[in-house]
C-alpha cells in the first residue's frame, strides 16, 4: 500500500497525486533513478522529449516487472515539434524511445504564443487520443487565454495543465480556472527547486509536525489538491518526498505556507518563452 491517492481526470482516467519528475536527470542515470523510484513505491513518472531521457524511463518501466497499467507515464512534446504533422511524427519518436505501446498522459510542453501553433498541435493531440495511442491529453505552462482559445477552437478539454507552482507562486487565478473547467493542476518545481526549504515559516512548521521542510511543502500541495512531481536522484530524498500521506496540515497552516506567495518564478514566463 503506497498510500498515494489517485485523482480522477475529466476523462475518467486516474493519476497518482505524487510522481517523480526527471527533468535534469542525466540520460545515463535515468534508468537507475526511475528503477529506484519504482522500488520506493512511485507509480507515476514525468518526463519529456526535451529531457532526452525517455529511453531510460521506458527501460526502467519495462524492466520493473510491474504490470504496465500500474505505472502512469507522462511525456511532453518538444517545442520544436509543434504543428499537426510534426506532432504526429514526434509522438511516434517518443513512443519508440520509451519502448511502450502507449503513454498515459501527453502534454504540449509550452504554449509558445508568439509562434501561434498550439491550436494545430492540440488538434494532433485530439487525433492521437481518438486513435487510442494516448490515454489522456493535456497541456503545460498554458495561461488562461491559451486555455480559453483551446476551448473556443477545439473539441477536447485538456485533462491537466502542468504549471510552475510552489509556495512563492500560488497561481491562484489559474487554479481557480482549472477547477471551474475540471482541469487537474499539476505543480512543476513543487519545491521551487529546493530554494524555499529553509525559509522560516516552513522550518517552523517542519518542527511543529516532526517532518522535513520538503515534506511540509509537498503536503501543502496535496492539501490544495495539486499533483506533485518532485525530482530527486537520491534514494533517501525520494523516500522522504514519498512519505507525506501519514499526516495533514491544518487549514491555518496551509494558509501560513500560502502566505509566502510573492509571484516569484524559478523558470520562464509562459507568455514570453519562445525557445525551440
Ligand atoms: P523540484 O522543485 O522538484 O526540486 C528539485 C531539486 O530539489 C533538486 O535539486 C533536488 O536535488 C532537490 N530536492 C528534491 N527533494 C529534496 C528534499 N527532500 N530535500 C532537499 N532537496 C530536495 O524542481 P524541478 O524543477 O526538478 O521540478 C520537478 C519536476 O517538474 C521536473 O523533474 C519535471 O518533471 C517537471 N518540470 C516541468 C516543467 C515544465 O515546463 N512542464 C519545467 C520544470 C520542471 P537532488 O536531485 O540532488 O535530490
Amino acid at each position: 500500500m503506497s498510500g498515494v491517492p489517485n485523482l480522477k481526470l475529466n476523462n475518467g482516467v486516474e493519476i497518482p497525486q505524487l510522481g517523480l519528475g526527471v527533468f535534469q536527470v542525466p540520460p545515463e542515470q535515468t534508468e537507475k533513478v526511475v528503477a529506484t523510484a519504482l522500488e520506493v513505491g512511485y507509480r507515476s513518472i514525468d518526463t519529456a522529449a526535451g529531457y532526452r531521457n525517455e529511453e531510460g524511463v521506458g527501460a526502467a518501466v519495462r524492466a520493473s516487472g510491474l504490470p504496465r497499467d500500474e505505472i502512469f507515464v507522462t511525456t511532453k512534446l518538444a517545442n520544436s515539434d509543434q504543428g499537426y504533422d510534426a506532432t504526429m511524427r514526434a509522438f511516434d519518436t517518443s513512443l519508440a524511445k520509451l519502448g511502450l505501446e502507449f503513454v498515459d498522459l501527453y502534454l504540449i510542453h509550452w504554449p509558445l504564443p508568439a509562434r501561434d501553433t498550439y491550436v494545430q498541435t492540440w488538434k494532433a493531440f485530439e487525433k492521437l487520443y481518438a486513435d487510442g495511442r494516448v490515454r489522456s491529453i493535456g497541456v503545460s505552462n498554458f495561461q488562461v487565454p491559451h486555455l480559453q482559445r483551446l476551448f473556443d477552437e477545439t473539441d477536447i478539454v485538456p485533462v491537466a495543465n502542468q504549471i510552475e507552482l510552489h509556495p512563492n507562486l500560488l497561481q491562484a487565478e489559474l487554479r481557480e480556472f482549472h477547477a471551474k473547467h475540471r482541469i487537474v493542476t499539476e505543480a512543476w518545481s513543487p519545491l521551487a527547486q529546493a530554494q524555499i526549504l529553509d525559509v522560516q515559516p516552513i522550518a517552523a512548521l517542519a518542527k511543529k509536525y516532526g517532518k522535513t521542510p520538503a515534506q511540509i511543502v509537498l503536503r501543502w500541495h496535496i492539501e490544495l489538491g495539486n499533483i506533485v512531481i518532485p525530482k530527486s536522484v537520491r534514494p533517501s530524498r525520494m523516500k522522504e518526498n514519498f512519505e507525506i500521506f501519514d499526516f495533514e496540515l491544518s487549514p491555518d497552516d496551509v494558509e501560513v505556507v500560502s502566505a509566502l506567495d510573492n509571484g516569484q518564478r524559478t523558470g520562464p514566463d509562459p507568455d514570453t518563452f519562445n525557445m525551440a
